[in-house]
């Protein structure tokens, strides 16, 4: 697999019209990806410990998608086989008004994921591009200062996520973004599952519905954030996501060669510490029975 092919080129403008939400790789089916997908997550949990034990770089995951595009079930999957003691999911919703009392990268930073840890933010504050920016009334109900919520604020945004993962990057957190791009029509398929399906019922809020009249709106936002804020320390892929089984082999593919990147081996203790563990070994051996 080519994950070249769904990364944004840093300083590219993205028009989606170039991505297909149907694609699906060089698979045909679900059941020929399935060896792949799994032996990526059996990689990923063999990283994952070595990641842990090295406790140095943490990782963050960042989600971004419309509504039923598979973020749950991509994060449920792929993340089926890591060590739940080494990762942490945070999931964004609209913000408290305790939050609201903060900057916006406030509530986002204190769930970032410690050194040796794998945290995945399921929405994030790329919201704050997004359907803020599609509704301008939420940017009105912000406690900004008048003059701070002028014209150039999506420009300023985009700037500060930029310098905020920069600095999270030059501190040891590797940054990777993906978008799960999902067309309107296999949105629209999903949501009536959701109704027609009882047990699915839950899934769906009938505002989901509603924010389909924006769907073009949100086009717009997202290839704006695409085009602005994908770099080389902290990239976005733009995930196709039609075929559930498609996304999640991406996904995969693209944090093995992530965490890859970061380590490939345990740690080895100093000599010091070696000593110790000689010395210890010969207590243990010693014991009397
Ligand atoms: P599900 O798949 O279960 O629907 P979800 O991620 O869509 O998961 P929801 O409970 O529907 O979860 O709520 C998320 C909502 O919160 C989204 O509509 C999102 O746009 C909104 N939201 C997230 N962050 C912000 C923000 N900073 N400002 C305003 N709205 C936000
Ligand atoms: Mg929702």
């Amino acid at each position: 697999m080519k994950h070249s092919d769904y990364l944004v080129k840093p300083g590219s403008k993205v028009s989606l019209k170039k991505f297909n939400p149907d694609d699906h790789g060089e698979f045909e089916s679900k059941e020929e990806a399935a060896e792949k997908l799994k032996k990526d997550i059996e990689k990923l949990a063999e990283l994952q410990d070595i990641f842990y034990a090295a406790d140095t770089y943490s990782l963050l995951i960042i989600f971004q998608a419309m509504d039923a595009a598979g973020k749950d079930g991509a994060i449920k999957h792929v993340m089926s086989g890591l060590n739940p003691q080494g990762c942490q999911v945070a999931s964004f919703k609209s913000p408290s008004v305790r939050e609201l009392d903060h900057d916006y990268l406030w509530r986002t930073n204190v769930m970032l994921p410690e050194r040796g840890q794998i945290g995945i933010f399921n929405r994030s504050y790329y919201e704050e591009v997004l359907v803020v920016r599609v509704h301008p009334q939420i940017l009105d109900a912000q406690k900004l200062p008048e003059k701070l919520k002028k014209d150039g604020i999506w420009k300023r945004r985009y700037r500060e996520i930029n310098n905020f993962e920069q600095y999270l990057t030059d501190n040891g957190t590797k940054i990777v973004k993906f978008f799960l791009h999902v067309s309107k029509d296999e949105q629209k398929k999903r949501f009536l599952e959701r109704i027609n399906n009882p047990a699915k019922n839950w899934k769906l809020s009938p505002a989901d519905v509603k924010e389909r009249a924006f769907w073009d709106d949100y086009e717009r936002s997202y290839e704006e954030m695409l085009s602005q804020t994908s770099t080389e320390q902290s990239p976005w892929y733009v995930v196709p996501a039609d075929r559930k089984w498609f996304t999640r082999t991406v996904i995969a593919d693209v944090l093995v060669k992530t965490l890859k990147s970061l380590h490939f081996e345990y740690p080895v203790p100093d000599k010091a510490h070696l000593d110790a563990l000689q010395e210890a070994k010969a207590t243990l051996e010693g014991e009397k029975k």
